[in-house]
C-alpha cells in the first residue's frame, strides 16, 4: 500500500494534475487540503434500489470535489466546502458504528477521488474490524485510470456518471474538455475490474459487486445525453447497467438560462426513449414529480441539517 501522505504532496489524482502540495496546506482545484474532510456520514435511501436496498446505503460525503460542476446538486458541500476536519480513524469508527447499528448494505464512498489516498487505508481498518460489506466508489467519473487501478483489491462497486459525450459542453459547465475521454477510459477500467452490476444476474435484491453508470439529464441539452447513452452503448453494450436521472434542480452559479429550470417532463422522455431503442437491458428511471412546480427540491440536500435529505432518511452520524 502507498503512503498516505506521499500522494498528496504534488498531488495528481485526478485528471486535473495540479500538482499541488497537499500535504503543505496548498489546494488544486478540489480545493481541499491533504487533511481528510467529510461534511455527513448516514445511512442513505435515496440511490439505486441494488445499493439502498431496504436499510440504506452507508454514506460518507466528502467535502470539495475536482470537477465542479456549475450546476451542482452538492454545492454546499463541492464548493462551499461545508465540512469537519477528520482524522482516518475517526472516520473509520463512525463507519463501524453505522453499519453494526443500522445494518446498512455497503459504505459508499461519495465524491472520492481527491481523497482517493485515503481509502485504501480506510477500507482496510474496516475489514480489520469485520465490516465486510460492499465498498461503493461514487464518482463523478472524472478519474484517473491508474488510481482506480490501486483500488482494485479495496473496492466492490462503482457509481460513476458519465456526465458529457460533448467535450464543449464539458468546457461550458465544468472547464473539462478532456471528460468524455477520461469519464470512458475510468468506466471502461471500473468494468475490467468489477464488470457489470450483480444484482441482475445474482439472484439477490442488493449488489455485491460492479459497476452501474449514472447519467443526470440536463435541461437543454438534450443532444448530449442522446450521445451519451449511443457512447456507452458502443462502448459497453446493451448489458451495461444504466441509470438515468431526472432530479435536476437549479442551485448553482450559472447564467446559463435552460439551468434555471427543472427539466421538462418531455426531455425526459426523448432520453429514456433513445435508451429503450438503444436496447440497454438493465435501465433504471427516476421517478421525479417533472411537472410540479415551486421550489420543493426533495433531492437536494441541505448539509447544515442533521438529516441533509428530506423525510428525515438518516441523520448525519458524525460526532
Ligand atoms: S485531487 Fe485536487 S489537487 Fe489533486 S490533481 Fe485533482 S484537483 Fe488537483
Amino acid at each position: 500500500m502507498k503512503s498516505v501522505l506521499s500522494q498528496y504532496r504534488a498531488c495528481r489524482l485526478c485528471p486535473r494534475l495540479c500538482s499541488a502540495d497537499r500535504t503543505a496546506g496548498r489546494r488544486g482545484i478540489c480545493g481541499e487540503s491533504a487533511e481528510l474532510r467529510v461534511a455527513a456520514v448516514l445511512a442513505h435511501f435515496g440511490e439505486e434500489p441494488p445499493i439502498s436496498g431496504e436499510r440504506g446505503s452507508g454514506t460518507v460525503f466528502f467535502s470539495g470535489c475536482s470537477l465542479r460542476c456549475c450546476f451542482c446538486q452538492n454545492i454546499q458541500i463541492s464548493q462551499e466546502h461545508l465540512g469537519k476536519t477528520i482524522s482516518a480513524e475517526h472516520l473509520v469508527e463512525s463507519l463501524q458504528q453505522l453499519a453494526e447499528t443500522s445494518g446498512v448494505h455497503n459504505i459508499n464512498f461519495v465524491t472520492p477521488d481527491h481523497f482517493a489516498a485515503h481509502l485504501p487505508l480506510i477500507v482496510a481498518q474496516l475489514r480489520t474490524k469485520k465490516i465486510d460489506i460492499p465498498m461503493v466508489y461514487n464518482t463523478s467519473g472524472y478519474s484517473l485510470v491508474p488510481v482506480l487501478q490501486e483500488l482494485e483489491p479495496f473496492i466492490d462497486i462503482y457509481l460513476p456518471d458519465f456526465k458529457y459525450s460533448d467535450s464543449d459542453l464539458a468546457n461550458k459547465l465544468s472547464h473539462a474538455p478532456d471528460y468524455p475521454d477520461k469519464a470512458l477510459n475510468a468506466v471502461a477500467e471500473m468494468v475490467r475490474q468489477k464488470g457489470f452490476l450483480d444484482s441482475f444476474t445474482s439472484g439477490h435484491v442488493v449488489a455485491g459487486q460492479g459497476t452501474l453508470v449514472r447519467h443526470l439529464v440536463l435541461p437543454g441539452f438534450i443532444s448530449n445525453s442522446i450521445d451519451a447513452l449511443s457512447m456507452l452503448y458502443t462502448e459497453f453494450g446493451r448489458d451495461l447497467p444504466i441509470s438515468l436521472m431526472s432530479q435536476f434542480h437549479p442551485v448553482g452559479k450559472t447564467e446559463i438560462e435552460s439551468l434555471q429550470r427543472r427539466l421538462y417532463r418531455q426531455e425526459f422522455q426523448q432520453s429514456v426513449q433513445h435508451a429503450q431503442e438503444l436496447g440497454f437491458q438493465h435501465l433504471f428511471v427516476q421517478d421525479t414529480e417533472l411537472d410540479e412546480e415551486g421550489d420543493d427540491a426533495p433531492f437536494v440536500p441541505d448539509f447544515r441539517r442533521k438529516s441533509p435529505f428530506r423525510g428525515n432518511q438518516g441523520e448525519d452520524q458524525l460526532k
